[in-house]
């Protein structure tokens, strides 16, 4: 590591929700932030206005927040390298493409959007791809190829204009990234000459992103695969601003593979699938298309933080769970490896099953009880504590509980057909009865006392207990689900139990 201080940023563009992997990428900007006592930075690239759409900054927000990623410097934050909104920052861009245009690193190019397409289906119909760069040009409407005269002129008559970077011929590039090692491009063979600046007046991608991580003095850029063909040019953009000598260390990351077949994890394998790609849920403002996040499916953002940094690093250990400090103190980029790994939706609900039985009875609790007032149901404290603790383990998601537990809090409506054909004989509701009536006599209530008379009596009566216990189940619970069967019983409490299985006996028999 140089002496420079450690200042990392996140640089999504608002043009939708953010996808897992966006997420994983400012996960691990965070944590190399944290690991080296430096700083992780939110910035927003909104130089696209095509792309815009409202919401999506807020969700970036609110995801890393609930994500617990929180930046120390951002819009909305502040910080002294603001603004941090590229769209505010607008007018400081302008002065660095003049520059290059000054040294001979860019040009004005006055071809419309017309003229291009008209070149690429030429070039199309050729069975050829057109790029405007070295090999073309010298013979398109830019400032390459006329007088400076006309130049000057169009420039005066405010013809519209883009700035284009002007890509060196047969180059080779090589730059280190952290995780890939060095990386060699050609100039000829693959780069064209980007456009850095456009008709609108606002920077593209390129510039905004090479000046703003100058200027915020950031010192290691951390993102995803898809923007390693894009480092050359930056390289070169550092190099004709003249700012080669501090330029960051680039990492790039692996790609998140779908769970089965080739490529990369998209929302349509979630909804293939059935799980979310997203953090948090996601209104389409212009379809209304509602995508499911992990908050809203019940996963807790330990889980999602965990199962996401080992998509593409790896501790070096058998060690599988990690709280976000953990992680901070041992990441490192030279652990994360260079090929795709595949998510699996499965080990992603396991994740989050450990975290649930992590938690308190009384956290988990503090979950339910929305549950619970939303169907308008209104139960002590002390027994919502105890049914949680009892069927707890039968969980891995907060919704898990009400399919675990309805039957505590409400009568049943319906009785398992199967189960009452099979276990309802003649004589069952008879002995029910019975029992019924010696469950109103019984005079300490709990599971212990009511399974103590219970066995006596069955003793007494010469009567099978497996013909008695499973209508006995559904009669308090309406199928042959749930624990201890004197258990739900005792959490019923008596009143309860005597009048399902009254009830039951009514219904059924
Ligand atoms: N705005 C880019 C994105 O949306 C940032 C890429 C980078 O980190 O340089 O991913």
């Amino acid at each position: 590591m140089s002496d420079k201080k450690v200042r990392v940023r996140f640089a999504p563009s608002p043009t939708g929700p953010l996808h897992m992997g966006g997420v994983r990428t400012a996960l691990f900007n965070y944590l190399f932030a944290k690991k080296y006592g430096g700083d992780f930075i939110l910035r927003i690239e909104d130089t696209d206005q095509t792309r815009f759409v409202p919401g999506a900054e807020d969700y970036i927000i609110e995801s890393l927040n609930w994500c617990g990623l929180n930046p120390v410097e951002g819009p909305g934050i502040g910080g002294d390298f603001g603004p941090y909104r590229q769209s505010e920052r607008k007018a400081l861009y302008r002065k660095y493409a003049d520059q290059l245009i000054e040294t001979g690193w860019a040009y004005y190019a006055f071809d419309t959007a017309e003229d291009i397409e008209k070149l690429r289906n030429e070039a199309e119909a050729n069975k050829e791809t057109f790029s405007y760069g070295i090999g073309t040009r010298d013979n398109l409407n830019n400032s390459l190829s006329l007088s400076n005269e006309v130049v000057q002129q169009k420039l005066a008559a405010g013809e519209a204009f883009v700035i284009r970077f002007k890509m060196p011929a047969d180059t080779d590039v090589t730059e280190e990234d952290l995780i890939r090692g060095n990386v060699t491009f050609n100039t000829t063979k693959s780069l064209d000459d980007k456009v850095l600046f456009k008709s609108d007046g606002m920077p593209t991608y390129h510039l905004a992103n090479v000046v703003d991580d100058h200027l915020m003095e950031i010192s290691h850029v951390i993102r995803g695969e898809e923007w390693l063909p894009s480092m050359p040019l930056h390289v070169f953009l550092y190099k004709a601003l003249g700012w080669e000598e501090t330029k960051p260390r680039f990492a790039h990351l692996p790609l998140i593979l779908k769970p089965v077949g080739k490529g990369k994890l998209s929302k349509r394998d979630g909804d293939k699938l059935g799980f979310p790609v997203f953090p948090l849920e996601w209104t389409d403002p212009k379809t209304g298309d509602v995508s499911r996040g992990y908050r809203e499916d019940g996963y807790f953002p330990e889980a999602f933080m965990n199962l996401l940094a080992l998509l593409g690093w790896n501790p070096g250990t058998e060690q599988e769970f990690f709280s976000l400090d953990e992680l901070a103190e041992v990441f490192s980029l030279e652990r994360v490896v260079k090929s795709g790994s595949r998510f699996d939706p499965e080990k992603a609900k396991w994740f989050n099953k450990h975290y649930f039985q992590q938690k308190s009875v009384e956290e988990l609790a503090e979950l339910f009880k929305p549950v619970l007032a939303g169907k308008g149901i209104e139960a002590s404290e002390e027994k919502i504590n105890a049914v949680v603790a009892e069927i707890k383990e039968r969980c891995e998601f907060a919704a898990d509980i009400w399919e675990q537990s309805f039957y505590f809090f409400e009568v049943p409506t319906s009785y398992d057909e199967k189960t009452v054909k099979k276990r309802w004989k003649e004589n069952t509701s008879g002995q029910l009865t019975e029992i019924a009536s010696l469950f109103s006599s019984v005079e300490t209530w709990n599971a212990d006392s009511v399974k103590a008379s219970f066995s006596a009596f069955m003793e007494e009566k010469g009567w099978g207990f497996g013909a008695i216990m499973n209508p006995l189940r559904l009669s308090l619970v309406g199928g042959n689900m749930g624990p201890d069967l004197f258990v739900i019983c005792e959490l019923l409490g008596q009143e309860e139990t005597v009048s399902r299985m009254k009830l039951a006996v009514e219904k059924i028999g």
